[in-house]
């Protein structure tokens, strides 16, 4: 069996920043572990622009924003092995990797970073009433097609979902030649960003219908024909009446993305309300020496928040092997009135660096107080004009903030 000091299984952009960061932080002994044949993750297909405005303040394309990090990889000599998948994973951190050359072996690490990033909501998963013909498909599935295989993947398209993804394929396959009729969206408001409606949308005359879902699916010799959107209640259900008949070859499905955590699954690793782990301030799961960063801890929206994470995720990974990491007592961080949830979920009592708290509210709002509270004494009270469930909002809570906490730290949202 070979060891490794830091083994980080995915080399996207989590992956990526995690074990840099680690690198630059004197972790010497690092393996990226990466299951497809380049580096870069979900971002070798992403050829369009609007990448990179946070971390390079310039607009870069998802392939150029992730060159910047293969480089850096190399530049630190820091060795992946590619085509080579993480089938199991213990408690004690030995993996079992498959690679098509050198078959199946294992590795023992010292310290773990997990970065395998997520996965789309299929058909299944929204059981779309009517035949089960070909021509349904998951937006990412038709971006890895178009830009990656050079495949279009429809003529007459419908898109049901209006989130990033589904967004930026309005546009892509427009601009490839196809008709897009339309973008349907379940909720009474988009889940995509504000610049994606505008410059993906408004921008070719798509409409967007809200409160407005597929009811039915309708094939003809195997292939979609027609999708019938209706219009839904408050809880959901079709209206009847309100049928919209558009013939298409093509229903194009953005419906929400998962982490993708099987192999947290094999160590029973305690998981929060975004799917994936449960972490503390430095992205380490509740398994000692096994850090999570990336859309398989949270789904995000802008990939230089992955890198930031993933960063912060290698900085905990160094202090670890460094054996450095806080060792007080925990305290839980949860969501109150308004907010999805909050991520780190805890953080230490001798916590030493100051902490991010990411988090999503639960539907659109106006005019509110964001608070951060414990054993009901506010902490720290901030005003927010708008918050959308489509942006993760982050806050910074000073560790010299920690001397007024008492039992658990709680955020909600409260009307000015
Ligand atoms: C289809 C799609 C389109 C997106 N478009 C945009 C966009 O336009 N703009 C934007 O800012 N963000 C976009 N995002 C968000 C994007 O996912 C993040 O910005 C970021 O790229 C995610 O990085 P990651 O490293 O967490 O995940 P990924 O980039 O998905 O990387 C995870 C890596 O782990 C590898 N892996 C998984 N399991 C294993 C295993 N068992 N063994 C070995 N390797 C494994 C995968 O092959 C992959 O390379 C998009 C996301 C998706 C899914």
């Amino acid at each position: 069996m070979r060891n490794v000091d830091l083994l980080v299984i995915g080399g996207g952009s989590a992956g990526m920043a995690a074990a840099i960061k680690a690198r630059q932080e004197g972790v010497q002994d690092i393996l990226i572990v990466e299951k497809d044949d380049n580096l870069g993750g979900i971002l070798n297909q992403c050829i369009h622009n609007g990448f990179g405005l946070t971390e390079f303040k310039e607009e870069l394309s998802g392939p150029e924003y992730l060159a910047r990090f293969v480089d850096q990889v190399e530049e630190l000599q820091i060795p992946y092995e590619l085509n080579t998948m993480v089938i199991d994973l213990t408690p004690d951190k030995v993996v079992t990797i498959s690679n098509k050359e050198t078959g199946v072996s294992q590795i023992k690490a010292k310290a773990i970073v997990m970065a395998t990033g997520c996965y789309e909501r299929g058909a299944g998963a929204i059981q779309i009433p009517g035949d089960r013909c070909s021509g349904i498909i998951t937006a990412g599935t038709a971006q890895k097609y178009l830009n990656i295989y050079g495949y279009m993947v429809g003529k007459r398209v419908v898109i049901l979902g209006s989130g990033d993804i589904g967004l930026i394929m309005a546009r892509r396959l427009t601009l490839e030649g196809a008709k897009v009729i339309c973008v349907s969206e379940i909720m009474p408001y988009s889940n995509g960003l504000n610049r994606n409606i505008a410059q993906c949308l408004n921008d070719y005359d798509i409409p967007l219908y809200l409160s407005r879902s597929v009811s039915k699916v309708i094939g003809r010799d195997g292939r979609l024909a027609k999708v019938i959107l209706s219009a839904v209640d408050e809880k959901m259900q079709f209206i009847p009446g309100t049928e919209m008949e558009i013939d298409c070859d093509t229903l194009i499905l953005s419906v929400g993305l998962i982490p993708y955590i099987s192999l947290l699954n094999y160590i029973n690793c305690p998981l929060s309300s975004t799917k994936g782990a449960k972490v503390n301030e430095y992205m380490e799961t509740m398994v000692d020496g096994i850090f999570t960063c990336g859309n398989c801890l949270h789904v995000h929206d802008v990939v230089d928040f992955v890198t930031d994470e993933g960063r912060l995720a290698g900085h905990g990974a160094a202090l670890y092997l460094r054996k450095e990491l806080p060792s007080g007592s925990v305290i839980n961080v949860k969501p109150g009135e308004g907010i999805g949830y909050v991520v780190p979920q805890t953080i230490d009592s001798e916590m030493k660096e100051n902490v991010t708290f990411k988090f999503r509210v639960r539907k659109p709002v106006k005019d509110m107080n964001l608070i951060i509270e414990s054993n009901n004494k506010v902490i720290t009270k901030m005003f927010k004009p708008v918050l959308i469930p489509s942006e993760m909002v982050m806050v910074k809570f000073p560790a010299d903030k920690l001397k007024e906490v008492e039992g658990e730290i709680t955020l909600r949202l409260e009307a000015r």
